[in-house]
């Protein structure tokens, strides 16, 4: 047996469990040139979402429509994003958050009205539909962080979080009069009582 494994052997078993019980008592150091690959509890790794993801630059290029009003939705987005992203465990794609209206005019399927002109919006890329079936598994925290979403049939690759109710005051709504984007995507269905 070499020294490495030797090292190895007798060193490993000792640095886990200190790890683990985060012990106070007295660990020989680890011999200098054995690195002794412990794998280590990674903060989750997250990148937080940021204002700039949001903004993609319109707060400078749309400079004129660009209010205050609407700087501090998204700061109130950014928050509850960066919770449900935390959530979720796994990062996050920003397809889109704030949009001027001429972006909001020329984006495909976009509700006229759209919540993310006021900054009060955000598409999270979903081409697998894995964050639409947790959010759907995750009601009850959505719903606590007053979130609501388009039917996923009307969002073919991606999932839309606003922080405001919709007319109906759904919990996940239809956005548009326009036939669903991919019908059939979700199955529609979800306890009435996130409705109430
Ligand atoms: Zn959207």
């Amino acid at each position: 047996m070499g020294i490495l494994q030797d090292l190895i052997a007798k060193y490993l078993p000792q640095i886990l469990s200190t790890v683990q019980q985060k012990a106070t008592e007295e660990v020989a150091k680890p011999v200098q040139p054995v690195k002794v690959e412990i794998a280590p509890e990674p903060k989750s790794g997250l990148k937080p979402i940021t204002k700039d993801q949001l903004l993609m630059g319109r707060d400078k290029q749309y400079a004129s429509e660009y209010t205050q009003e609407i700087s501090d939705n998204l700061d109130k987005l950014l928050v509850i994003l960066n919770k449900i992203q935390a959530a979720y465990g796994k990062q996050f794609v920003i397809n889109s958050g704030w949009r001027p209206a001429a972006v909001n005019a020329s984006t495909p399927g976009a509700a006229k009205h759209s919540t993310h002109m006021m900054g009060l919006a955000a598409d999270i890329s979903d081409h697998d539909g894995a964050v639409m079936r947790w959010t759907l598994a995750n009601l009850d925290l959505i719903k606590s962080l007053g979130v609501h979403m388009e039917n996923w049939d009307w969002t073919p690759t991606w999932t839309h979080y606003q922080i405001v109710p919709p007319k109906s005051g759904h919990m996940v709504f239809v956005p548009s009069t326009a036939p669903a984007l991919a019908p059939g995507r979700w199955n529609g269905k979800y306890d009435p009582k996130y409705d109430a």
